[in-house]
């Protein structure tokens, strides 16, 4: 609905809603549960703490435009070509620049019914369709996203897994989904929960990205690496998409202390199984907890679950009256569900305590 205004902005940026996240709060809790965001609980690594509050003597000084250090220890640990890394502030940022740079009034951006909120909201702000597959059991469906791309289809942007749902696709149906697009159409991987998966027929993305010369893989520190507070993420992709990315990008898109901490945590990989191994044991005590509630979550390969209720704004309420912040989905078209991510073991208790006197 376009408004108006003196001042015209360009179109489709009135179809969006401003993105509100972060910062929850209950007033009068000091010290809420915050389960809403699917941060790491058990914070960033001691040595990417410790990297950041290193460089304060250098707040005066701009970061490395190319985030070359980063890139390089990137490259090292995952085995890829430095030069086709292309870090950002927050994935948030690389998919709202892949959309700029590659849609506009037109084009078409696909994605999964279901799939990550800022896929719309990047198209729509940069003038293009967003097309909407549906999708079965709360999953992407590659023969309705093949059913709705056309030789306008310019992106396609899957989670894999994805959020809020925290399903995914196989290796098998993503190289599927690939054959079967227009030749012109992008795939956009977002792995930003891959290091959580435990699927054995799930892959990363990255050897598509070799193989295939059509596929951009997007990754970031905000979830196993606990560092949201500092927007970094990073994207890997053919040549050209990472030349693209560059020439569109503000020229100092990653502080200093993101670079430094980023570096820091990528070498902290005990820290990292230590989350992995946290996440996998408490979401499936989760379920078992809800299962005996005669609660059915929906399988997880995230750091949240989804968790059905008759009335999910009244479950939200009464959790947030025992201090614990969860999110209601109905903004992503799931008004029967809440999104629950892994906490502590002190905050899951917590959370399955308040369940066992809340009336379903
Ligand atoms: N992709 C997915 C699937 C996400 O859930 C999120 C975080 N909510 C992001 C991307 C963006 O993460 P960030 O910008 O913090 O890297």
């Amino acid at each position: 609905s376009a408004k108006t205004s003196r001042f015209t902005p360009r179109p489709g940026i009135y179809e969006v809603e401003p993105y509100i996240g972060g910062e929850a709060k209950i007033p009068g809790v000091a010290e809420p549960i915050r389960l809403a965001a699917n941060e790491n609980p058990l914070g960033a690594s001691r040595q990417a703490i410790d990297a950041y509050a290193g460089i304060a003597g250098d707040l005066h000084r701009y970061p490395d435009g190319g985030s070359t250090l980063l890139r390089d220890s990137l490259a090292t640990r995952h085995g890829l070509d430095p030069a086709r890394i292309v870090c950002g502030n927050g994935s948030d940022e690389l998919i709202s620049l892949l959309v700029r740079a590659y849609a506009g009034p037109g084009d078409e951006v696909l994605y999964s019914r279901h799939g990550f909120l800022m896929y719309p909201i990047a198209a729509k702000t940069a003038g293009a369709t967003a097309v909407a597959a549906p999708e079965r059991n709360l999953t992407a469906d590659v023969n309705s996203l093949l059913a709705h791309a056309s030789e306008k289809t310019r992106l396609v942007f899957l989670a894999n897994p994805n959020n809020p749902t925290g399903t995914y696709l196989p290796d098998s149906e993503i190289r599927r989904l690939l054959a079967g697009l227009p030749e012109r159409a992008l795939l956009v991987l977002d792995t930003a929960y891959v290091e959580y998966v435990q699927a054995s027929d799930y892959s990363d993305g990255l050897k598509l990205v070799e193989e295939t010369g059509r596929v951009v893989v997007t990754r970031t520190f905000s979830k196993i690496y606990g560092l949201a507070a500092l927007r970094i993420g990073w994207a890997y992709g053919p040549a050209e998409v990472a030349d693209v990315l560059n020439r569109l990008r503000g020229p100092f898109n990653v502080t200093r202390p993101a670079q430094v901490a980023a570096v820091a945590a990528l070498e902290d990989q005990t820290h990292l199984q230590h989350s992995v191994e946290h996440n996998a044991t408490w979401r499936a005590w989760f379920a078992e907890q809800l299962a005996r509630l005669n609660i059915r979550v929906e399988p997880s390969e995230g750091n949240f679950v989804l968790v059905p209720f008759a009335d999910a704004p009244a479950a939200a309420d009464f959790l947030k009256s025992r201090g614990i912040i969860v999110r209601a989905m109905a903004a992503y078209g799931l008004p029967g569900y809440l999104r629950v991510t892994i906490g502590t073991e002190t905050e899951m208790r917590a959370v399955v305590a308040a369940l066992e006197d809340y009336p379903q």
